[in-house]
């Protein structure tokens, strides 16, 4: 059996596939296509506001190519995750992006898509023939234990005849053993999610007796211990957790953002936000007046608006001036790109 390999924040795998390689070192976009699925999942933890029609790639909301490409471009994304809701209830989107984003980045762009239908072949083909690379099935859990039986078995063997990565993605409780099976007999891999608690599904998992692992996570005890059993008995098991999700893969993310587009005075930290000076309050012309006068190079600044970013260092060197000319001065700490969440603010 393939040796367990452990990775931050308490995932583990003993096998990986390339969609997942990418999104560990945070290269993958999440391409979103639609919220809408016609499955009732207990656990679906799918927020009420992205239960529509609607797409968004990564959190950018998106209305046109361009949306998508910007996006793409904006992380410096290797490849591509797309998901929902069910994808596959718009095929023709699904196709159309994938043929978008090869012809943008190029064949070697990954994408992988996540659905939770047993596509036939006519799918697969028009997938296959738009350059989809890996597919990752969600059998609804009353499937589980018969997977072999159902229409899922075929469609992985179709996806692997086809030259794709195919594998099946499902939360890591009781019963997801079953699908081993077979995942072995066809050489699919598995990817377990740690089940979440969400505003979405928590009735639903209380319901069912579901508990949280502390008080200060969403995760479900007992969903990584479950994963730990199986993956002693496969060797294409990859566990990822609640927190790996959350911390790791976003702020790699975000550092890949920031290296690619922040400028000269940004400060950049290892949670991959930017750090920068304020200056507001008073006209331009008198802050630059300001600036000037204390020799502050052309590139450790940017007028946006009615406002100056600057770099933080030296707006705390000459921040006496600034504040004698009238100006109200502050350090930011945001999201690495235009209009990023700003997570802390200091005055200065
Ligand atoms: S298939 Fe996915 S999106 Fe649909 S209900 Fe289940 S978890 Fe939610």
């Amino acid at each position: 059996m393939a040796e367990i390999i452990q990775n931050e924040a308490g995932s583990f795998h003993n096998y990986l596939s390339e969609g997942c390689k990418l999104c560990k070192i945070g290269a993958k976009m999440v391409l979103f296509v639609t919220g809408i699925c016609g499955r009732d999942c207990f656990y679906c933890p799918i927020s009420e506001d992205r239960k529509n029609d609607l797409i968004f790639a990564n959190e950018r909301r998106v209305t046109s190519d361009e949306d998508v490409i910007a996006e793409a471009h904006q992380m410096d994304a290797l490849g591509t995750g797309i998901t929902g809701g069910e994808p596959l209830l718009e095929i023709g989107r699904v196709v159309h992006y994938i043929r978008l984003l090869k012809s943008e980045f190029g064949t070697e762009h990954h994408i992988h898509l996540y659905t939770s239908i047993a596509p036939d072949k006519e799918m697969f083909m028009a997938l296959a023939d738009a350059g989809l690379d890996e597919i990752r099935f969600h059998p609804p859990q009353e499937m589980w234990n018969c997977l072999e039986q159902t229409p899922f078995a075929e469609s992985i063997k179709i996806a692997l005849e086809l030259g794709m990565s195919a594998g099946i993605e499902i939360p890591s409780i009781e019963g997801a053993k079953e699908v081993l099976p077979l995942l072995d007999a066809v050489g699919g891999f598995l990817n377990l999610n740690e089940l979440e608690f969400s505003d979405t599904n928590a009735d639903e998992m209380h319901l069912r007796g579901f508990e949280l692992v502390d008080d200060m996570s969403n995760a479900v005890a007992d969903s990584r211990a479950c994963a730990q059993k199986l993956a002693v008995s496969s060797s294409k098991v990859h566990f990822c957790s609640s927190r790996y999700k959350d911390a790791v893969q976003l702020r790699k993310r975000l550092l890949r953002i920031a290296n690619k587009t922040a400028r000269a005075f940004d400060g950049i930290t290892d949670d991959g936000t930017i750090v920068v000076g304020v200056i507001e309050s008073i006209d331009n012309d008198t802050a630059l007046g300001v600036l000037r006068e204390m020799e502050v190079p052309d590139d450790m600044f940017e007028i946006k608006g009615g406002i100056i970013e600057i770099a933080w260092w030296i707006l705390e060197d000459i921040a006496q001036e600034l504040k004698n000319a009238g100006g109200t001065l502050s350090i930011i700490e945001r999201y690495p790109f235009e209009g990023g969440l700003v997570v802390e603010t200091m005055s200065i």
